[in-house]
């Protein structure tokens, strides 16, 4: 079955057996996992998986990739036609490890979206452009350190597991990607996401500038330990967390 790839779903197939095996140890499946992929594409790196497992759930955007798909399933595999961005994975049990080869264009809100169901997520397995991955896992003090870093790190523990040089692909992307694991954290740094979503955007609203220039709309030095003086980028995690609570003092009630 022919089919031709499709820039707008951000269609690069993996079509090295070593990374799909390096992958798959990476996961490292168990029979009754409830493992949900996220962009199956061609199968890649579903058939394989599937092997190990009882069950698999897929999401695939691309209708005239689901027949491709259903050629080659053994019956394990349930295969939604849907966008993943709008998926309610609240459909799944509880125990979700979520994997896939993510098309580039969606990544970030496809994290965002996957954050609202971080009680019911184990851990997730996702090959991102690099350096997407860079600032997922990025420490304070650094260039790639950001909105993206300190959100996702409060709810997970990340790793770059391994680069994945761009032959590895058909077509080929321009950019280098990478295997990011990202483990639930069993005690996540806050309850809530949005307050800390808010001051995050808002302290690295403008990089160069100083925190009291970011914040100066919603917390002044007298309403926070956090010393305003410094640049978004030198705040730990922890700081982060000092911040929102004292942002949160202001506006709750
Ligand atoms: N997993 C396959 C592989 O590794 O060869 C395909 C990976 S390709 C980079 C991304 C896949 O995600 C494509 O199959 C594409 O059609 C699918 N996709 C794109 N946007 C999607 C969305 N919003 N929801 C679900 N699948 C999507």
């Amino acid at each position: 079955m022919a089919h031709t790839p499709r820039k707008r779903f951000g269609q690069n197939f993996l079509i090295d057996d070593q990374v799909i095996n390096q992958i798959i140890s990476t996961i490292a499946p168990k029979t009754d996992d409830n493992i949900i992929e996220i962009g199956p594409g061609k199968g890649a790196l579903t058939f394989p998986i599937a092997e190990y497992l009882d069950h698999l759930n897929v999401i695939e955007i691309d209708h005239d990739l689901i027949s491709i798909l259903n050629a080659q399933n053994n019956n394990n595999i349930t295969i939604f036609n849907a966008d993943a961005l709008t998926f309610d994975f609240n459909h799944f049990p509880t125990n979700m490890r979520i994997i896939g080869n993510l098309p580039y264009n969606i990544s970030s809100p496809l994290l965002f979206h996957l954050l609202n169901y971080r009680e019911n997520i184990i851990d997730m397995t996702f090959m991102l452009q690099k350096e997407v991955v860079d600032r997922i896992v990025a420490t304070p003090g650094t260039k790639t350190y950001g909105r993206i870093s300190v959100v996702i790190q409060a709810f997970f523990d990340t790793e770059l597991m391994f680069i994945v040089p761009r032959k590895s692909f058909n077509p080929q992307p321009k950019i280098e990607s990478a295997i990011l694991y990202l483990k639930t954290k069993s005690v996540p740094l806050v309850q809530n996401l949005k307050p800390l979503e808010e001051i995050v955007k808002l302290a690295f609203s403008q990089r160069r500038k100083t925190l009291k220039n970011c914040l100066k709309s919603v917390l002044d030095q007298s309403q926070t330990q956090i010393d305003l003086s410094q640049r978004a980028e030198m705040l730990s995690l922890d700081n982060f967390v000092t911040l929102m609570n004292d942002y949160e003092k202001q506006y709750r009630n």
